[in-house]
């Protein structure tokens, strides 16, 4: 780990400044803010992370707050753990799928330190990227190469991929925001912006260093999600190699009400198949207005993957997020 400058931060404002008087390295920001740290102090320890300032936010007050809104949504503050946010009684009874997604992630230990912000900028586990042994890594050094296209790439991404980087984003907890339509709010130099989900983050095109819409020392506020119209099944179903403590290889997020026997206002999204948490806009689309059933499930499926790009280790992905879709939707539906 490199030296770097410690600040303690006790508002937003602060925040921002003492983050706008950092000068900026070209290949990315040389600020970072840190709250629970369990990504952050994880990547400045192998030296993947070099910031030469780091800001401490956790004394802010204001950001670690659940608040329902006049208009039926929830905020939720950028400094929220994610326990505090997964046992959430409106969370649990409002937006069950953002409850179940967190809870399958990490550990307990993690949980209680992981904030809502850090986790929607949680960064890729590609093993490459995290190992400074290997020179070739787009992500972290640009223009070095990509040694997971030709290398170990099992967990790798099937959707969002480009010829510079397959990494697959590893959050649950954004999936189902992604599925609930959040918005990301944020605080720069330039003043207060939002941003929806759909928008933050980039696909890698051939700039997969540049992973969020985020302006190097842009704070991120809080969250909001936005109520349901009427009463919704929800469900997230995450599928890995181990019960626990483990990085989905493929999860579905499903919100969806049923109407008359027919599928309304259904959002779907899914996790560790794409290189951000993917929007289903097409099995969306396959689903709306149909009567629940298997065979719409698997054309809604079949829909979903219809553009993955899978490499020779993580092809297995593509058969799996279908299944895992067709599974979600059933348990979604089920008894509706
Ligand atoms: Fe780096 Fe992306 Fe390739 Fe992994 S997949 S080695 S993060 S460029």
């Amino acid at each position: 780990m490199i030296d770097f400058e410690l600040t303690r931060a006790g508002t937003p404002d602060v925040a921002v400044r003492i983050a706008a008087a950092t000068p900026t390295a070209q290949q990315g920001a040389t600020v970072r803010f840190v709250a629970g740290g369990t990504n952050l102090i994880d990547f400045m320890k192998l030296d993947v992370e070099t910031p030469q300032h780091v800001v401490d936010i956790n004394r802010i007050p204001d950001l670690a707050k659940v608040e329902k809104q006049p208009d039926g949504s929830l905020k939720i503050g950028a400094l929220v753990r994610n326990s505090d946010l997964a046992y959430n009684a409106e969370v649990k009874s409002m937006f069950p799928v953002l409850s179940q997604a967190i809870l399958s992630g990490a550990s307990a230990q993690l949980r209680n330190k992981a904030t809502t912000a850090g986790n929607l900028l949680q960064r890729t586990r590609c093993p490459y990227f995290r190992d400074l042994a290997y020179a070739e890594c787009n992500k972290r050094t640009p223009g070095s190469g990509c040694a997971a296209i030709a290398g170990h790439h099992r967990n790798h991404a099937i959707l969002g991929v480009s010829d510079q980087c397959i990494a697959t984003h590893p959050s649950d907890m954004d999936v189902a925001l992604m599925a609930l339509e959040a918005t990301i709010h944020v605080q720069g130099a330039k003043g207060e912006r939002a941003i929806g989900i759909g928008e933050f983050y980039k696909l890698p095109g051939t700039t997969p260093h540049i992973e969020n819409a985020l302006e190097p020392g842009d704070l991120i506020t809080h969250v909001t999600v936005p109520a349901a119209a009427g009463k919704t099944k929800q469900v997230y179903l995450k599928l890995r190699d181990r019960a626990s403590y483990e990085f989905a290889l493929t999860s579905a997020a499903v919100v969806a009400q049923v109407e008359g026997g027919r599928l309304r206002h259904v959002r779907v999204a899914m996790g560790g198949i794409g290189t951000r948490p993917w929007r289903m806009a097409d099995a969306e689309k396959a689903l709306e207005g149909k009567a629940p059933g298997e065979s719409v499930f698997h054309a809604a499926a079949e829909a979903a993957l219809k553009n993955a790009r899978p490499h020779t280790d993580n092809a297995f992905k593509v058969e799996l997020a279908k299944r895992c879709l067709v599974r979600a939707l059933t348990m979604a539906t089920t008894n509706a």
